[in-house]
């Protein structure tokens, strides 16, 4: 995993079966059942990113032959994924692999494109479901959304997420995020413990708000249209 230039608040989720899963994604020739597929396979890889930077606990267990040393996660056990509909929901669906025992909330958030796209590459946010738990002070907030492109969406979604209690910890769990996007999330949210994980960085986005070369529309690809 790498820290790009926003140090800690970013982890870039490198290696050869994160990177081969998502080419497979860019690729326009990919169906609707390749990439849904791809997308639950990044949300483990994800989760397990994410599970493996969670506080440790030492514990010693007994085997049915002797002691043990061993280890506890006990943050995996207080999570909360919240899922952007549509695209997010094969990426909840690796995730959950990951936090089996998580709690899950569901946001529908579609960005208002007949409006465009205004100055600083800001969409007006249509939220038309949301559905989120309590959120406790121990617990850890996955935010779910495979396209990290203006910001807009995690801006609104957050928004919601913090009506409902303080977490311990936020986190935007996405496929491929863009500079802006992370900025936006950033200054708007500097008082809140956030992290980014993301699976690549692509710089650009064009005038309709999606991310260039990224990889069309999540949630068409993955759904059909
Ligand atoms: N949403 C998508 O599905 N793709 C993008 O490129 C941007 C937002």
């Amino acid at each position: 995993m790498v820290e790009g230039k926003w140090g800690s608040k970013v982890k870039i989720v490198s290696g050869n079966y994160a990177l081969s899963v998502l080419t497979k994604l860019r690729d326009k020739r990919t169906g609707q059942i390749d990439f849904r597929k791809g997308l639950v396979r990044l949300g483990r890889v994800l989760g397990l990113a994410i599970y493996n930077d969670m506080p440790v606990r030492k514990v010693k267990v007994e085997t049915p032959l002797a002691p043990a040393e061993g280890i506890e996660v006990p943050d995996a056990e207080n999570v909360v994924i919240i899922t952007v509909l549509r695209a997010a929901m094969p990426l909840t669906e690796g995730l959950v692999k990951i936090f089996p025992s998580a709690r899950q909330g569901v946001i529908s958030a579609r960005r208002v494109e007949e409006k465009g796209m205004k100055p600083g590459y800001v969409f007006e946010i249509e939220l038309t479901y949301v559905r989120i738990p309590e959120i406790k002070p121990e617990d850890t907030v996955i935010i779910a959304d495979p396209m990290l492109a203006t910001g807009s969406t995690i801006v609104s979604v957050l928004k919601e997420v913090l009506k409902k209690g303080k977490a311990k910890k936020y986190i935007v769990a996405s496929v491929i995020a863009t500079p802006v996007g992370i900025e936006k999330i950033l200054e708007n949210y500097p008082n809140i413990d956030i992290t980014i994980y993301t699976v690549a960085v692509d710089e650009k986005i064009n005038e309709k708000g999606y991310i260039v070369p990224g990889l069309g529309d999540a949630g068409d690809r993955a759904f059909g249209g």
